[in-house]
């Protein structure tokens, strides 16, 4: 409990007496009552005990805190008999108290109440100067604490979010499957953008809001946002089998995909693409079949520029122009990259199209020496 709740509370119960018809010689309850009924209920010797123990507050209670200290390192004293002095303060609060009651004061009030008669006891100076180091001792530090994980971010970007730039220069998020309906504000750091991103996945149910304090159930919502239906190497057969096996008692597929990947040297030691613990002929987190794959796709690629861009009838006479041409062809330890090409003569429009090769070396990610050969 804090000095709020104690309040709400001491208001509710007092709303409550009053209704039922409490009063203390035919006057109705003021908070103040209500404040040693909580203290007692709590076990207090008196409100005073009860708010004692109450953890720092700021606002009107950390005002009136400061206040009182301040006055009283002011050497503000209205006896120099310490046990009339604390009667006379004990009296003081409880008419502070129902003052504020009766009038209705909010924080706001209170605290001009407060102001006024510091001021108008000479006292601003030093309260200034008091409030001032109270509130550098207060004074949050500053921590740089992470607002979301690197595995919720994984997370996010498995489902699709993308950090965008706005045309003000600022991080928004975007679903990328969304077409840019869903999106949210500009946001002043990348940091803040995740974290909303976040807050939407969870709103949206893609992922339960319990899945952040568990790494493993979110490992496992990110394979399965990344894999779809099965992973590519850990399938759901060696799981069924595992679990007959009682080899696992993980009764979730991801989460035993997760660990898996976990104990086989976590996803770095994983094909990115195709799931498969790492050889040592791969390169880029591939293995070496998706390696020489897309390095075959960008052979591909390359080859397809060097055949679009090549001046075939240069080659080949004016009177030749190009019909279609069959897939790529690799020979296994060479450059060249080559697909059959079919001709047309204008000459002699009645034959068939005749056949020639097309041929281009591929070399660290660079086409050259395009030829056609019969
Ligand atoms: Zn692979």
């Amino acid at each position: 409990m804090n000095a709020t709740q104690l309040k709400s509370r001491a208001a509710r119960l007092r709303a409550r007496l009053t209704a039922m018809g409490f009063t203390k010689a035919g006057t109705p309850m003021v908070i103040d009552q209500a404040f040693e009924l909580v203290a007692a209920e709590e076990g207090y010797r008196n409100q005073h005990a009860l708010r004692a123990s109450l953890p720092k507050e700021t606002g009107i209670d950390a005002a009136v805190a400061i206040f009182a200290r301040g006055a009283a390192s002011a050497g503000y004293r209205m006896s120099s008999d310490p046990l009339a002095v604390d009667q006379a303060e004990d009296a003081g609060v409880l008419q502070w108290h129902a003052a504020c009651n009766r009038a209705a004061w909010n924080d706001e009030a209170q605290i001009l109440q407060l102001e006024g008669f510091i001021a108008q006891k000479g006292l601003m100076s030093e309260f200034g100067a008091y409030a001032h180091a109270a509130a550098l001792e207060e004074a949050p530090v500053p921590v740089t604490k992470r607002l979301v994980t690197e595995e919720q971010i994984a997370f996010l970007r498995a489902v699709g979010y993308e950090i965008c730039e706005s045309e003000y220069k600022l991080p928004y998020w975007e679903l990328e499957w969304d077409q840019g309906d869903a999106a949210s504000e500009d946001f002043n750091t990348i940091d803040e953008v995740w974290a909303d991103a976040w807050r939407d996945a969870v709103r949206r149910q893609f992922i339960a809001p319990a899945a952040e304090h568990s790494p493993i159930m979110l490992q496992a919502a990110t394979l399965e946002a990344t894999w779809g239906d099965e992973h590519g190497y850990y399938s759901r057969e060696d799981w069924g089998q595992a679990l007959a096996l009682r080899n696992t008692k993980l009764g979730l597929y991801w989460e035993w995909v997760a660990q898996c990947i976990e104990t086989n040297g976590g996803n770095e030691a994983h094909c990115e693409n195709c799931g498969v613990p790492l050889d040592d002929g791969g390169c880029d987190g591939k293995c070496s079949i998706c390696t020489n794959q897309s390095n075959a796709v960008q052979a591909a690629d390359l080859a397809q520029v060097a055949y679009e861009t090549f001046d075939f009838q240069a080659a080949l006479g004016s009177n030749f122009t190009v019909a279609a041409r069959n897939g790529w062809e690799y020979t296994s330890g060479s450059p060249q990259v080559s697909c059959t090409v079919f001709v047309e003569n204008a000459e002699a429009p009645a034959e068939p199209t005749s056949k020639v090769r097309f041929t281009v070396d591929v070399i660290g990610g660079v086409a050259s020496n395009p030829r056609v050969t019969s």
